[in-house]
């Protein structure tokens, strides 16, 4: 990473991470992804269960390998058949991995969701959230965020997935109402009500979409 954005990222990560901190959630800055990948080993804890919402930052700074060649229980719900008994196994989790579409400066988490899978463990049911996210996610406020998501994120998260939407064809938000729409949920992670549950990893790279 270029040493001026580096800069840049370092100053704009504390001022992100002092409005996760006035939201009862707690942040962090890694400089690298290596850095990133200590730092959510140690907050996992090894011997946890641990379960994820389709992060692809996470993937990215190598976690899903390290945690499943370590001492983790990772509950990999793409092995398992029945989808439901894997969405069950996530709320029991003692670990929720995840990203965010878009995070605020002042501390705001943006996530969209079809199956609201991700944005439900958000919200309750794993004893602890840790998000991985990219410096590139972080947007002046929760306008811009909601922009981001729905514009950058939701799009490239539609192709990736093959579905038969309209920003599929356009590449920016149509607002559609599609039957293969993944906007059907929209979180705005403003406060957690209990202390250390959320935790927030940003990291000094571009890291998913
Ligand atoms: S509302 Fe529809 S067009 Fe807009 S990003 Fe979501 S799936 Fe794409």
């Amino acid at each position: 990473m270029n040493e001026n954005i580096t800069r840049r990222n370092a100053l704009l990560a504390q001022k992100v991470i002092k409005g996760l901190a006035s939201r009862n959630m707690t942040g962090y800055y890694a400089g690298s992804r290596e850095a990133a990948l200590r730092l959510a080993l140690a907050l996992v804890g090894e011997g946890a269960s641990v379960t994820m919402g389709g992060a692809m930052s996470a993937h990215e700074i190598g976690l899903v390998d390290a945690l499943k060649a370590g001492n983790y229980h990772f509950i990999d719900r793409d092995a398992y058949e029945d989808k439901r008994a894997a969405m069950l196994a996530a709320y029991d989790a003692d670990v929720f991995l995840s990203s965010a579409n878009a995070i605020t400066e002042d501390g705001q988490l943006v996530n969209i969701d079809g199956n609201a899978n991700r944005v439900s463990a958000i919200c309750q049911g794993p004893k602890k959230v840790v998000f991985i996210v990219g410096m590139n996610k972080v947007c002046p406020d929760l306008d811009s965020a909601m922009k981001r998501a729905r514009n950058v994120a939701a799009p490239i998260n539609a192709q990736r997935f093959g579905l038969d939407t309209p920003c599929c064809k356009t590449g920016s938000c149509m607002d559609c109402k599609s039957p293969d729409t993944i906007c059907c949920q929209f979180l705005i992670t403003r406060f957690s009500r209990h202390k250390d549950r959320i935790h927030v990893i940003l990291v000094n790279d571009n890291l998913g979409f």
